[in-house]
């Protein structure tokens, strides 16, 4: 498969997982943590979804299109692995982390602080949506939607 294939094909899990857990993230109270704004594309995405709904983005910086762009109380910049650490306990309903970079030697780096991470900051019954794999106790495995291959894009409930 080629890399745009890949691509289009992960872009798609993670737009379809995130249609797919709206009705879950509306029954549950909390804001929305959106760590690795990026373009703010997904951002976007979720805003739409979550119109009334408080949704706080992470990035280094902000690099964002300028309409996909937090408020400057929703932005919080610097490593996530820091700035993360501060909302351990804020009761999210959903945080969806699109912080991978395809760089197994990266990636494995984030993955020894991001699971722990998006459990501490969900509510009991939150969603985690990732692009990463999240393997932490409290977070339980969801069901993909249909025609979503696993391994492509990660859902979990908090326990
Ligand atoms: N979902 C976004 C969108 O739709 O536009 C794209 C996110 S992009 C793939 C990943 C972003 O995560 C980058 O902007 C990068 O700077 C940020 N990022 C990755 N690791 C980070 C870390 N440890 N701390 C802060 N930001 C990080």
């Amino acid at each position: 498969m080629s890399r745009l294939d890949s691509f289009i094909r992960r872009l798609t899990a993670q737009r379809d997982i995130l249609n797919s857990i709206c009705d879950l993230v509306k029954e549950t109270e909390g804001p929305v943590l959106e760590f690795g704004l990026g373009n703010g594309r997904t951002y976007d995405h979720l805003r739409e979804h979550f119109p009334t709904r408080r949704i706080i983005a992470f990035d280094r910086e902000v690099h964002s299109y300028s309409a996909s762009t937090p408020p400057a109380n929703d932005m919080v910049t610097g490593d996530i692995r820091e700035s993360g650490q501060a909302f351990i306990g804020t009761g999210a309903a959903l945080a969806h982390a699109d912080i991978g970079t395809g760089h197994d030697e990266i990636d494995a780096i984030t993955l020894t602080w991001l699971p722990q991470l998006v459990a501490g900051v969900l509510t009991r019954g939150g969603i985690a949506v990732s692009g990463l794999p999240l393997d932490w106790p409290e977070l339980e495995p969801l069901p993909l939607p249909d025609g979503i291959k696993e391994g492509r894009y990660f859902l979990y409930r908090r326990k």
